[in-house]
């Protein structure tokens, strides 16, 4: 049983039909897909998603798929928890944390849209999957990937964190390092996709993948009680998932779902690679792209493919948008760390530190519910803070050896 309509254009409202489309041939806008929200209502209610295993199939009238899901059938319905050592120590007073450094399979928010994108793929009859990613994506496709028996080839830029490609190569996918940045690889892959019949996650099948993210939104409105928080900061790259869980609230508002929406989005991005972030405070109309140099790689997105979505969501929301500096970054890794037992990577770093700017802006206020998004796991990006942390003290196995070195350490 299916809801969905077909794929609309974003720009133009062409319609296009069920099919492995992602750009308007009239305008070149994106694709995006349209469901049938009557037949939706009738069926969705809080009682019958509350009845259903907690993962982000819970949600799968709002998502593209015609049949029965095949993948992620143990991904998203990740911990969201109240932040009360945070909140003493930013001075607020209702602070809470999605945690997706947790999700599973490879803990990153990525395995919501790669459930969804191999789902779609397999349903279209692809054997092959592939993606150009930052790292989390490499990650996800490549272990769905080997769950699902397809074939997988994966393209990165070859300076990546040592960990984000361990955990890449251990699926034994095809794994491409290509000299060059995340933009370079992305404008290599649209031009591979042109030629081989592949499933480019982020690619050719991109409007079905992005719907994924909405879920990362649906569980947030869900766990705070079926209610939007007024809120929510999220780490932009390429500008979908901020887009996505926009997307998701509205339309968790209009099935009648949650009784009010008035949350605030906020795009949080590296200083170093801050294109989305730039075009809000200028006022642009136009996401000028820049040359990435920032350690949160997972983010280092300089040409971002719905930026200018990411954009019209915080403006239309009424939100704000700010960057944080590696070493503000690096800060905020180790205060979550410290603050809520929460190993984030680069990207949450990017995310708290933000928050703790808006906080002390004013632009968020210290007594309304605020959101941290955390996207991915401290594990992967262990360089970025491998010279900021303490180091282990070593003593020969003995008393006398431990005291001298307690009585050394004070
Ligand atoms: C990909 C990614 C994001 C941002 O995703 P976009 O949808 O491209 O904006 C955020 N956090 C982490 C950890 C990611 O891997
Ligand atoms: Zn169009």
């Amino acid at each position: 049983m299916s809801y969905v309509k077909g794929l609309k254009c974003r720009e133009c409202g062409r319609r296009y039909p069920k099919e492995p489309l992602f750009v308007c041939e009239y305008c070149f806008g994106p694709l995006e897909v349209d469901y049938d929200y009557e037949r939706i209502k009738k069926v969705l209610t809080r009682k019958e998603i509350e009845s259903r295993p907690k993962n982000l199939w819970r949600y799968r009238e709002l998502l593209p798929i015609d049949g029965r899901p095949s993948d992620g059938l143990n991904s998203g319905f990740t911990p969201l928890f109240r932040a009360k050592n945070l909140e003493k120590v930013l001075g607020v007073k209702e602070l809470y944390i999605k945690d997706d450094s947790v999700n599973h399979p490879t803990l990153s928010f990525k395995d919501r849209v790669v459930a969804v994108a191999l789902s779609k793929a397999k349903e279209f009859g692809f054997d092959t999957v592939a993606c150009a990613s930052t790292g989390n994506l490499a990650n996800s496709t490549a272990a769905q990937a080997a769950v699902a028996n397809l074939k997988c080839y994966i393209f990165i830029p070859a300076d990546l964190e040592l960990s984000k490609i361990v955990a890449t190569l251990i699926y034994n996918p095809i794994l491409v390092a290509v000299e060059g940045n995340y933009d370079q690889v992305n404008r290599l892959c649209t031009e591979i996709a042109t030629v081989y019949k592949w499933a480019f996650v982020n690619i050719n099948i991109r409007p079905y993948y992005a719907e994924g993210s909405k879920t990362f939104g649906y569980e947030i409105a869900e766990q705070l009680g079926w209610k939007a928080p007024k809120h929510i900061v999220v780490p932009c790259a390429g500008g979908s998932l901020i887009t996505k869980i926009w997307k998701g609230l509205k339309e968790f508002y209009k099935l009648g779902l949650i009784g009010e929406l008035k949350t605030k989005i906020y795009a949080a991005q590296a200083t170093g690679c801050a294109p989305i972030v730039n075009a809000f405070k200028e006022n642009s109309e136009i996401i000028k792209p820049i040359r990435p140099n920032t350690i949160a790689k997972s983010l280092a997105i300089g040409n971002p493919a719905d930026g200018i979505y990411a954009v019209s969501t915080v403006r239309e929301s009424g939100g704000w948008a700010e960057s944080a500096s590696d070493e503000e970054i690096v800060e905020a890794m180790k205060l979550l760390a410290e603050t809520e037992g929460i190993f984030t990577e680069t990207a949450g770093g990017v995310t708290l530190a933000v928050t703790k700017k808006l906080i002390e802006q004013g632009k968020i206020p210290k007594d309304e519910s605020t959101i941290i998004c955390i996207t991915g796991q401290g594990l992967k990006t262990q360089e970025a803070v491998l010279e900021k942390i303490g180091k282990p003290i070593k003593i020969k196995p003995n008393l006398n050896s431990f005291e001298e070195a307690l009585r050394e350490k004070k």
